[in-house]
């Protein structure tokens, strides 16, 4: 259908009342700038002298943080553009933890350079071609310009871990170290070797946190703390060298579902019945005792007279534990979930030196520890308060994935802005060799990667151009290839000395996700919202406030 006919009178007729439709350039340029808007809000996150936001639900919770992704989410976006900006971020988020600003900055950066080309005539089609083409080159040349590492070492893990925690609020430079500490030990624990290759499930790694102390008494568990307390106060608080019994079988008596009746006509009946009940949750018991464990972990209830039997027999329980809390169990202790009491031997227990409960700022917690090589442990996180803990939860996140990242891909880039500068350098090389008009979205692309050198730099009060220039020309050399950033002196310098470096695949799906997402914005050319709008401007969401096109840079 030719555009004209569409833009006739009649176009309405088929929508609802009170429906918008944007058309063509128009509907790019409104898109671009949403998403070039929703970039710029959090250009000022990124790197090390990044800022902080504070985030107020509707509700009145506040939110504190750096991280791409949190402080998109919590925004609570209305435009479908933003929202395509927020999976940008969740996506970078899943796939490696870390880079969600850096994916949201070249997203929006992307786009904006192809407004450029849609100013000067360039097609669509040819833009997202050639973007197409850069983001291909783009994997190979960060591939040539990585290095390799393996989980033993320990220098480089210590360094990603610490760079990714660089500008997160999480305390001292010592507290960021000594995350960094037990990060790279939980996830050396849960490693492991499969077809040769290094895999790590970050699903095995508890993260448990709780208010109050420091983030500095921050700790590891070797095996897994379970946010309950013991069933029984007659129960022992701690069982050294426990034999547990991990259980989805309630030590109760079951109550029919039907409407059965017991009619009892006599005290003595009513007697009898008791003595019944009681016997059966004794023999429950017993079942257990006979096993030889002393320590119990239930996914259902544990009646009162069940619990007075494990008091007597000097069992420690705890009831209604998690599904995924009794899964972790299993991984660490060893011990074999068991669906029936019967089933019960010595061989389904696991085994943990220590299981302790402690009271931590005022609640109770089960300390399952020094389990034997265990295969699920955890990161037990405090701090001052609900913000700090929940911000220092989300950089323990970004630490999970950047290592794993690393690890499992063996694979880093120099960071600090050094490796987008190679990139940039590289891509109008293979721009120059490309004939046609995608040669104009290929060299876009290359400026567009170079926002990040740029952002650090100004955000360490350096001239981002001049800075730009200088590493350029670095760069040219061999030996100059490391240079970056240094955000600390406000001049650049080698990254690979500072220790500045991050995974390839962090980079690799910042670049991906980010030329996923211009492509998918780009497509568009027709905007049909049957919902009905206030015009722009009056919503609270995030309406096309992208006027702020071309700033700051
Ligand atoms: P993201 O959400 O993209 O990970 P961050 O706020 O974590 O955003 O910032 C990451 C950027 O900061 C990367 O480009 C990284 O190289 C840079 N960076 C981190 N630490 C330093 C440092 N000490 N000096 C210079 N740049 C740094
Ligand atoms: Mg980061």
């Amino acid at each position: 259908m030719a555009e004209n006919q569409l833009q006739g009178g009649q176009q309405y007729l088929f929508l609802p009342e009170g429906a918008t439709r944007i058309l063509g350039r128009e509907a790019q340029r409104t898109n671009i700038a949403v998403a070039y808007a929703v970039a710029s809000l959090i250009r000022t996150t990124l790197g090390p002298k990044g800022m902080d936001k504070m985030l107020v639900s509707e509700l009145g919770d506040i939110v504190i943080t750096n991280d791409g992704a949190t402080i998109l989410e919590e925004m609570n976006v209305e435009h479908p553009v933003a929202k395509i900006m927020v999976e940008v971020a969740k996506t970078q988020d899943k796939e490696v933890g870390d880079g969600t600003t850096t994916a949201v900055i070249l997203s929006g950066e992307l786009l904006k350079s192809a407004g450029n080309l849609l100013d000067k005539g360039v097609h669509p089609s040819i833009i997202i071609k050639g973007y197409k083409m850069a983001a291909d080159k783009a994997r190979e040349i960060l591939s040539d310009y990585s290095y390799t590492l393996t989980i033993s070492d320990e220098d480089k893990l210590n360094q990603i871990a610490y760079v990714a925690l660089a500008s997160k609020n999480v305390g001292s430079d010592a507290s960021k170290k000594y995350i960094s500490k037990l990060t790279i030990q939980a996830i050396k624990q849960v490693a492991e070797q499969r077809d040769g290759k290094v895999v790590i499930d970050n699903d095995l790694i508890k993260i448990e946190k709780k208010e109050g102390g420091s983030v500095d008494d921050t700790e590891f568990i070797n095996g897994v703390l379970i946010d309950k307390e013991v069933a029984h106060p007659g129960m022992p608080k701690q069982v050294k060298n426990a034999k547990i019994a991990l259980l989805d079988v309630a030590l109760e008596i079951e109550k029919t579902e039907t409407d059965a009746r017991i009619e009892i006509t006599s005290p003595d009946q009513m007697q009898a019945f008791l003595e019944q009940e009681e016997k059966m949750l004794k023999s429950m018991v017993e079942k257990i005792e006979k096993s030889g464990a002393t320590a119990v972990f239930t996914q259902k209830g544990i009646d009162d007279i069940a619990q007075h039997y494990l008091a007597k027999a000097g069992i420690m329980a705890v009831r209604r534990v998690k599904k995924s809390d009794i899964e972790k169990l299993s991984k660490a202790t060893g011990g074999r979930l068991v669906t029936s009491l019967d089933d019960l031997t010595a061989d389904d227990l696991g085994y943990a030196g220590l299981i302790e409960e402690r009271k931590v700022s005022g609640e109770e917690m089960v300390f399952v520890e020094k389990c034997k090589d265990p295969k699920s442990v955890t990161l037990f996180v405090r701090g001052s308060t609900s913000q700090v803990v929940n911000e220092a939860e989300r950089s323990i996140k970004d630490v999970l994935g950047a290592l794993t990242s690393a690890i499992e891909e063996g694979r880093y880039v120099i960071g600090g802005g050094s490796i987008e500068i190679d990139l940039a350098n590289k891509l109008r090389e293979y721009a120059a060799g490309v004939g046609g008009r995608e040669q104009l979205a290929i060299q876009e692309f290359a400026e567009a990667v170079e926002i990040i050198p740029k952002i650090l730099a100004d955000s360490a009060g350096m001239d981002p151009i001049d800075t730009l220039v200088q590493l350029r020309s670095k760069h040219k050399n061999k030996d100059g290839k490391v240079y970056g950033v240094n955000i600390y002196e406000g001049a650049i310098a080698d990254m690979n000395k500072l220790g500045v470096i991050e995974p390839l695949k962090v980079k690799e799906q910042a670049i991906a996700s980010a030329s996923e997402a211009a492509e998918i914005i780009l497509r568009i050319d027709d905007m049909i919202s049957s919902k009905s709008r206030p015009p722009a401007g009056g919503e609270g969401g995030m309406g096309a406030q992208g006027g702020g096109m071309g700033e700051a840079d």
